[in-house]
C-alpha cells in the first residue's frame, strides 16, 4: 500500500499552510505559466521548511510541527553552559517531547497536489527533499518506511528520531526496524536530529544504563568501542549512510518521576538521589558527542565484513548484538 500523505479541511492555521494554494482552474493555470525557477520558489514557501511529525492516528498522518525551536536550536543549546552538575540551563520538558499541541487539526494538506500531474510532479520532491521527517516510535518508522515508494524514501533528506529508552532491555527496539534494506534505501538523506528520552521506572536504572552504554570495552579500540555504545540506542544500521550533518540531544527530565516512590517511602532527598543515581550533563553529553561522532563517520563495508569475520572467530558474543 503506499503511503497518501493525509488530506485535511482545516482552514489555514498560518501564512505556511498548503491550504493558502488556490486551486481554481484559473488560478492554476496562471501558476504553471510562471518560470519553473519561480514556481519552485513558491512551492518551498508552501510545503518546505517544516517539521513532520508522522504519527498514528487510524492510520499513519502527518502533522505539521508548531513548536517555534528546530531539533538544531535544540541541540545548540545543549552545547551552552550548563546550569550546574545536573541540569541544562534549557532543559526539554515534556511537552517538547510528546509535541501535543502539534496534533489535532493541524494535518499535512497535501489535496493541491491533486490538481494537476505537474504540481504533483513539481511539489513531491520539495515535500519529502525540504522537510524533516520526524518519528517518535521505530514502529512508526517501519511502517511509514515500507508502505512510502522507494523513489520517495530516496527523496527524503532530513529526519528526527526520538529514542525513548525505557527498560534495559529495550535498547535494540530501534535496530530491530532499521533493517539494512530500508536503511540503505535512504539514499538522499543527509541530515539526522537524534533525540535520545531516557524514561526510565526507578532512579537505579538510571546508573545502571548509563554504566552499559558509556562501559569502556576492554581491549577495543576505541572506534570499536564507540560503535558498541551506539548499539545501544539501536542506531548502528544508521552509520551506512553518508550523513553530512548529525545532532544528538540525551534527555533525563523524567528522573524526578523515577524517584516518586523513594521519595515517598524512605528518607532520600532529591538532591541525594540525583547525586547517585542521575547522569551528569557531561554524562549526557559525552554520548551525544559519541553517538554523533559514530554517525558522522565514513561507512566502509570491506572493512566492516573483515570486522565481522574477526569477531566470529574471536567468539565474543558480546560483540555480536543486534547490529547483524
Ligand atoms: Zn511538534
Amino acid at each position: 500500500m503506499e503511503i497518501v500523505l493525509q488530506f485535511s479541511d482545516t482552514k489555514p492555521s498560518s501564512k505556511r499552510n498548503p491550504n493558502l494554494i488556490s486551486t481554481t482552474r484559473n488560478s492554476v493555470t496562471s501558476l504553471l505559466r510562471l518560470p519553473r525557477e519561480l514556481r519552485d520558489c513558491i512551492w518551498e514557501y508552501v510545503c518546505g521548511g517544516q517539521l513532520i511529525h508522522v504519527k498514528n492516528s487510524y492510520g499513519l498522518c502527518c502533522y505539521i510541527c508548531k513548536a517555534t525551536d528546530s531539533p538544531r536550536t535544540m541541540y545548540l543549546r545543549t552545547l551552552e553552559e550548563p546550569n550546574n552538575e545536573y541540569y541544562e540551563k534549557h532543559a526539554l520538558n515534556p511537552e517538547i517531547k510528546s509535541h501535543v499541541s502539534c496534533y489535532g487539526r493541524n494535518k499535512l494538506n497535501l489535496e493541491f497536489q491533486r490538481t494537476s500531474r505537474q504540481i504533483y510532479h513539481e511539489t513531491t520532491p520539495i515535500i519529502y527533499g525540504m522537510n524533516i521527517f520526524s518519528f517518535s516510535n521505530a514502529m512508526i518508522w517501519f511502517r511509514f518506511m515500507i508502505t512510502l515508494k522507494p523513489q520517495f524514501r530516496a527523496l527524503i533528506k532530513c529526519m528526527q528520531l526520538d529514542i525513548t529508552i525505557s527498560k534495559f532491555r529495550d535498547c535494540g527496539e530501534w535496530s530491530e526496524t532499521l533493517t539494512i534494506p530500508l536503511v540503505c534505501s535512504l539514499t538522499g538523506l543527509k541530515t539526522l536530529h537524534v533525540f535520545i528520552w531516557l524514561k526510565l521506572g526507578r532512579p537505579d536504572e538510571f546508573r545502571k544504563i548509563k554504566e552499559h552504554m558509556m562501559k569502556d570495552w576492554e581491549g577495543l579500540p576505541e572506534y570499536e568501542a564507540n560503535e558498541q555504545k551506539i548499539l545501544y540506542t539501536g542506531l548502528g544500521r544508521l552509520q551506512r549512510l553518508p550523513l553530512d550533518d548529525v545532532t544528538c540531544v540525551v534527555c533525563d527530565d523524567e528522573f524526578v518521576y523515577a524517584c516518586d516512590d523513594l521519595l515517598l517511602y524512605s528518607d532520600n532527598t532529591l538532591e541525594q538521589l540525583e547525586q547517585e543515581y542521575k547522569w551528569t550533563v557531561a554524562d549526557k553529553r559525552r554520548l551525544a558527542e559519541r553517538v554523533r561522532t559514530v554517525l558522522l563517520e565514513p561507512w566502509d563495508e570491506v572493512e566492516y565484513q573483515k570486522e565481522l569475520e574477526q569477531k566470529k572467530k574471536s567468539g565474543r558474543k558480546d560483540l555480536m548484538i543486534t547490529r547483524f
